[in-house]
């Protein structure tokens, strides 16, 4: 995919109203920490565009970046981060749930696991709270350069059998790193369109 343009268009709060887009998105969702805002820049060939959440002040907001004036990166908030309080993690469930249950344009969904360990519980509530919503989650093992060449494939299937993945649910590794899997991940999202 050919990235030309790219807006950081809508940054939406929990009680902000989610805008009524036109045109298709695909949603990234995945614990804090996990590589969301590294793949994102990377799929829109930025070095540093989505914000981290190692960075201060980031905040719990569904970002959506216009993509080529063609379609949204929707960047869900992180999950599952120790420090925060408990009813900002509330917050944070109840905006992925009203964005899942109400947008209109949601193509895909891709859920982001580390390749390293074993899916949380957190990671398998929000697997199946996609596919609840309707949705197949398409799996994105990140830091996949972190891991031995050797061990990929028993780790893909540590990462599928710790989601009780559907059989014909897709998986792909992924390193910000080398930026392997990012032509797999845009034609996934080319072939939607
Ligand atoms: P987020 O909280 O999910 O947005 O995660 P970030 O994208 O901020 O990444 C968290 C940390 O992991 C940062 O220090 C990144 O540099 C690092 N990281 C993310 N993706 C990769 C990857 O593919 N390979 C390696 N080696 N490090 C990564």
């Amino acid at each position: 995919m050919i990235i030309r343009d790219v807006n950081l268009e809508t940054v939406c709060g929990v009680t902000s109203k989610l805008p009524e887009n036109t045109l298709p998105e695909f949603a990234f969702a995945g614990k804090s920490n996990v590589g969301k805002s590294s793949l994102i820049n990377a799929l829109m060939n930025r070095k540093a565009y989505a914000r981290t959440s190692s960075q201060p002040g980031k905040t719990q907001t569904i970002n959506f970046y216009n993509i080529n004036g063609a379609l949204y990166y929707v960047d869900l908030p992180g999950y599952g981060y120790a420090k925060i309080a408990v009813e900002v993690k509330e917050k944070w469930g109840k905006m992925i749930e009203r964005y899942l249950r109400n947008s209109q344009m949601l193509k895909m969904v891709f859920l982001l696991i580390d390749i390293r360990h074993e899916p949380s519980a957190n990671d398998k509530l929000m697997y199946e709270w996609i596919i609840f919503n309707g949705y197949h989650p398409v799996i994105i093992a990140t830091k996949l350069d972190k891991i031995n060449r050797s061990q990929v494939q028993k780790h893909v299937k540590m990462v599928r059998e710790g989601l009780g993945m559907e059989k014909d649910g897709i998986i792909i590794p992924f390193s910000a790193e080398t930026k392997q899997g990012r032509d797999d991940i845009w034609d996934l999202i080319e072939g939607s369109l």
